[in-house]
């Protein structure tokens, strides 16, 4: 252990290059220095760990090493460069302006700035946590800020960039540090467990730099804590116990829970975090932060939103897909409540509990949107799939009368036939009994035979019910069907039948069907004599009457009963 030195002092960057997660800053630096055009202050802010001091401390040792190569970086060999690495060079002052922070230490400061520098070019002060200067030492130092001897360039630092003078600001070149990603973090934290023969998983290396949120000082001493306590074989599981970490498998489960609307398991699931001593309210912000990422995980354009290591990316891939942006979303709103209301509530447990709860209950609700919607939709589908069948019913029943019109033409014509076959089994009895008797056959008598045979009588009933069932043949023909039905025949003399119809539209119809209907009269009532006769026959009730006056009235009542006229002059009445 005794040649164990700190990581962050260890992997301290020496070059602009090495700086991590800082690029646009350390070009512009080098630029500078290129070119040749260094202003004489610059105002470093950023948040704390970040490298700010690191850089001041680089760019003081570029700008006076005695020969800078071709890419204009420090030898790292010249007299400046060795004295600046072994921390002992002359160039380089820094003031703590959080411990020195009186107009006397900026006097003395002052005093120091005009003595020149003995080896090299430049003299360069780091004023570090500027902002911490009292506002008499700010205006102590303006002037010697503004113009400062040629040999000196001024590096303020701060993480709070907005308690800075306004007049202090202006007469600096500003440079805003970034937050280092969790992806930088554990490119350089895996570089050095490399380098120190360390063996380390990145989702644990992802744990520590998310836990040094963006301050590469912070990560490197997380790091240096855990080999310390776990030598040289890191676990997942070794960085959670150390840091104090609320592993990400909490998150996971806890929204299967909710998917699941297992509000017992979500509220165990919190117990036992909170067994192992984690703060509710950093809980709930996690909680948050987890639904946020699977929000970034839905789509692939956003998934590199996603700080964490590629096996834990999986799982988030994983769960995203397994949740609606729907639930996400009310589940990051809840979360989000919670967190802003959390000081505010006595009692914290409670107050996440009814998160969680509500979290439960999203699925819930949506379940029961989507079974509404399902209902709906079934019965939609009920309803056409109801008019397909009824579709095909009447293409059924369109086929079925199809086929029975053809089988009635099929029995007319074989009905058509069996006259022909009577007749000639007529016609051989005939003759058989012709030949016993005369052996001489008469055209005369043969006929006579024939249309005694043929020429039945019948009656008007008889003619109703054929009209009848011929109006059920065409039964498809509704208004053929009813004026055929409402038909009043009447049977006259050598076998006339009067079809009475009552409008000249009906007796146009139903002259239509003449042939059709004296054939099957003359099949079915045995006669082939009949003949139609279709007329008009207006129905006296039917048509309209005129108003009848009361005498009017009087006198058809008196005709039907004689008695009123009798009944009017026994109780004198009148009109
Ligand atoms: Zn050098």
């Amino acid at each position: 252990m005794s040649d164990f030195i700190v990581s962050a002092r260890k992997y301290r960057p020496i070059t602009f290059n090495n700086v991590v997660g800082q690029l646009s800053i350390t070009t512009t630096l080098k630029n500078a220095i290129e070119n040749q055009k260094l202003a004489h202050a610059y105002l470093f802010t950023g948040p704390r760990g970040v490298g700010k001091t690191t850089c001041a401390r680089i760019f003081a040792k570029t700008i006076n090493c005695f020969n800078l190569d071709e890419s204009f970086d420090p030898c790292n060999e010249c007299e400046s460069c060795l004295s600046f690495n072994k921390n002992r060079s002359y160039n380089i002052h820094e003031l703590d302006a959080a411990s020195n922070n009186s107009v006397e230490d900026i006097r003395s400061l002052i005093e120091q700035v005009r003595i020149p520098p003995q080896v090299g070019k430049y003299s360069i002060y780091i004023i570090d946590e500027v902002h911490m200067l009292s506002s008499a030492a700010f205006n102590a130092f303006l002037k010697t800020l503004e113009e400062p001897p040629p040999h000196v360039v001024f590096i303020l630092a701060t993480t709070e960039k907005n308690k800075i003078l306004a007049t202090i600001l202006s007469r600096c070149q500003i440079f805003d540090f970034n937050r280092i990603t969790v992806d930088d973090s554990v490119d350089f934290l895996s570089k050095i467990a490399i380098k120190e023969k360390i063996e380390v998983s990145l989702e644990a290396l992802n744990v520590i730099a998310q836990k040094a949120d963006g301050a590469m000082r912070d990560a490197l001493s997380f790091f240096d804590q855990i080999v310390s306590f776990s030598g040289k074989k890191i676990s997942y599981q070794n960085v959670i116990d150390n840091l104090n970490v609320l592993d990400y498998d909490y998150y996971f489960r806890l929204t299967d829970a909710f998917a699941e609307n297992d509000i017992p398991r979500a509220l165990l699931i919190f117990n036992s975090i909170l067994e192992k001593g984690f703060d509710g309210h950093h809980f709930i912000t996690g909680l948050g932060e987890h639904f946020r990422n699977l929000l970034v995980s839905k789509d692939n354009k956003t998934l590199e939103l996603l700080e964490v290591g590629a096996s834990i990316k999986e799982k988030y891939k994983k769960q995203a897909n397994n949740s609606s942006v729907n639930f996400l979303f009310k589940a990051l709103q809840i979360s989000s409540n919670c967190d802003i209301n959390y000081k505010n509530s006595r009692n914290k447990r409670l107050h996440i509990e009814l998160s969680l709860l509500q979290m439960c209950d999203i699925l819930k609700q949506k379940e029961k949107q989507e079974i509404i919607k399902k209902i709906v939709n079934e019965k939609k589908e009920k309803l056409e799939n109801e008019k397909i069948v009824n579709e095909k019913k009447e293409n059924l029943e369109d086929k079925k009368i199809e086929i029975k019109q053809n089988e009635k033409i099929e029995i007319k014509k074989e009905e058509e036939k069996k006259p022909n076959i009577k007749k000639s089994k007529l016609s051989t009895l005939i003759k058989n009994r012709e030949e016993k008797k005369l052996k001489k056959i008469s055209d005369f008598e043969e006929k006579n035979i024939s249309e005694l045979e043929v020429n039945k009588d019948f009656s008007e009933k008889d003619i109703k019910n054929n009209i009848e069932e011929f109006a059920n043949s065409v039964k498809e023909d509704t208004n053929l069907n009813v004026i055929l039905k409402g038909i009043n025949p009447v049977l006259k003399e050598n076998f006339l039948i009067e079809l009475n119809v009552n409008s000249n539209v009906a007796e146009k119809r139903v002259k239509e069907k003449h042939n059709k209907l004296l054939e099957f009269f003359r099949r079915n009532l045995k006669n082939n004599k009949i003949e139609l006769n279709i007329k008009v026959v207006k129905n006296i009730e039917k048509t309209p009457q005129k108003r009848l006056s009361k005498i009017d009235k009087y006198n058809y009542l008196k005709n039907k009963n004689p008695k009123i006229s009798s009944m009017k002059s026994m109780f004198d009445l009148g009109f």
